[in-house]
């Protein structure tokens, strides 16, 4: 699975010719975008200053991670939780098994958890004869599909519309086709329902663990992540070790943040904070609760150039807002995390030379950096990384020589406005008078799907020296 972030191109040009995943895409760039702005729009107070404090509130975290961790470790174990240290993907499976062997568990019902994608943790419970049941819809959707791995870390099977998702359920449920949401959805959860009732262990993720409490906090849409984590007898969280925050009272700040940058709520539907095990008086809860804190990567980041990266809080807010996640959605990223956040975390989780193109699949826009809830400059770590790639002689030798062209000729003034000067009428001369050159010359590649808009007018320096003149 790792290696499948290095066919990036190919996957994106099968994505950009695909109609039907075009027009899938289509409605959903407006929404999350409007809902995003009409929600920071609407906030009471200043949104820039509470993105500030969620900021501060994660490097508090990051520059002391193992201190929170070990107040959480403390703290839940006194709950009666059990805390347990994964190093990678490899060990979340071989301890997930572990536990629900133990416990007797045949059936698993899991609520979204992506370190769970980043394991593949479902290919290792069916191998261990466990079944695994996905019950956020949209992961059901896909699991129903054949386990296809999500498009989108809030929306999973964005890249389907309705009559997909009505032709699979009737196929797969054996139920009159139907065509509403309502109905669909109701069917799912009828389906779902009888899982709940009969799985012997239930498996979440968690936005953030609370280090005063040892508790987990879920945010969910749909409810399913309280039945996932009350009603089996064993509850298994599963997350990575950056997402702790010191306080109930941080919780809230970054709650304020999650939303309203995810899905433009104020508030989302359902928020969780569970804590320890069931307690005597407690009507329902897991009788066993076991956290697994992942590193996969993480703790290498920790005072290191990149570790503003862990403060990421998933909101999916970059992603929706970048133009080339737009336009080929998640699939083409070839791993679990999708978009800039993705293309900076699969490159650091699985290595820069497993995702080479992933930290050029940006236009270096800055709308996700502009919309970061907790201020990741993604643009930056995205130049750093390609920076490190080309350090390291990863990208091709072609691109490396005129790059060192183009760096020894900026350092000379001179040679710089005579080179774009002959570039320009050069460019000029291959459009033959129209406003877009169809096949470029010397770089023909970068014309085969699209057109290069032919230079208008003068050059900046040509202009920028008249305009000096008019001045005197
Ligand atoms: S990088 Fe920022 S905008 Fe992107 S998912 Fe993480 S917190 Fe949200």
């Amino acid at each position: 699975m790792r290696s499948q972030a290095m066919f990036f191109q190919r996957r994106a040009g099968e994505a950009l010719a695909d109609p039907q995943l075009q027009k899938n895409f289509t409605g959903l760039r407006d929404k999350f975008v409007g809902m995003r702005a009409r929600a920071v729009n609407a906030y009471e107070r200043d949104f820039d200053e509470l993105r500030d404090a969620g900021q501060a509130i994660r490097d508090r975290v990051l520059d002391n991670l193992d201190v929170w961790l070990e107040l959480f470790e403390e703290k839940a174990t006194q709950r009666g939780a059990t805390v347990l240290w994964a190093k990678d993907g490899r060990e979340i499976c071989e301890q997930v098994v572990a536990i629900a062997q133990q416990h007797g568990a045949k059936k698993v019902i899991k609520s979204k958890s992506m370190l769970s994608e980043e394991a593949q943790l479902n290919v290792a419970l069916t191998a261990a004869g466990i079944e695994p049941v996905e019950t956020d819809l949209g992961e059901y959707i896909l699991q129903l599909s054949g386990n296809e791995p999500p498009s989108h870390i809030l929306a999973p099977a964005a890249h389907k519309n309705l009559d997909e998702v009505a032709d699979l359920f009737a196929e797969k449920h054996g139920k009159p086709r139907k065509t509403e949401i309502p109905a669909l959805t109701r069917e799912a959860r009828e389906a779902l329902r009888e899982h709940f009732l009969s799985a012997d262990m239930g498996l979440s993720g968690g936005n953030f663990l609370i280090a005063e409490t040892g508790s987990v906090a879920l945010v969910t849409n749909e409810g399913n992540g309280r039945m996932v984590t009350t009603l089996p007898k064993v509850h298994v969280v599963i997350t990575g070790i950056e997402k702790i925050v010191p306080t109930l009272e941080d919780f809230a700040t970054l709650m304020r943040l999650l939303p309203r940058s995810a899905t433009g709520q104020d508030i989302s539907n359902y928020v969780s904070v569970c804590t320890g095990t069931k307690g005597a008086d407690d009507s329902d809860g897991p009788e066993h609760t076991y956290f697994i804190l992942v590193d996969n990567g993480r703790a290498g980041l920790v005072g290191s150039e990149f570790q503003p990266m862990l403060r990421c809080i998933r909101c999916g807010a970059c992603m929706n807002h970048c133009p080339v996640y737009q336009s080929i959605g998640g699939h083409a990223y070839g791993w679990v995390y999708p978009g800039p956040m993705g293309s900076v975390l699969t490159s650091l989780y699985t290595g820069l030379e497993n995702s080479l193109d992933l930290p050029h699949a940006a236009t270096l826009c800055n709308q996700c950096g502009v919309v970061c809830p907790v201020r990741i400059p993604l643009p930056e770590l995205l130049r750093k990384l390609r920076e490190k790639q080309t350090e390291r002689g990863l990208r091709p030798w072609s691109e490396r020589l005129a790059l060192s062209m183009w760096a020894w000729i900026a350092q000379r003034p001179g040679l710089y406005a005579l080179a774009t000067k002959i570039g320009v009428r050069y460019l000029n001369w291959l459009a033959g008078g129209a406003d877009r050159i169809e096949v470029l010359g010397l770089a023909p590649g970068w014309t085969a799907g699209r057109d290069f808009p032919a230079p208008q007018g003068r050059t900046f320096k040509e202009l920028y020296k008249q305009g000096q003149e008019k001045k005197t």
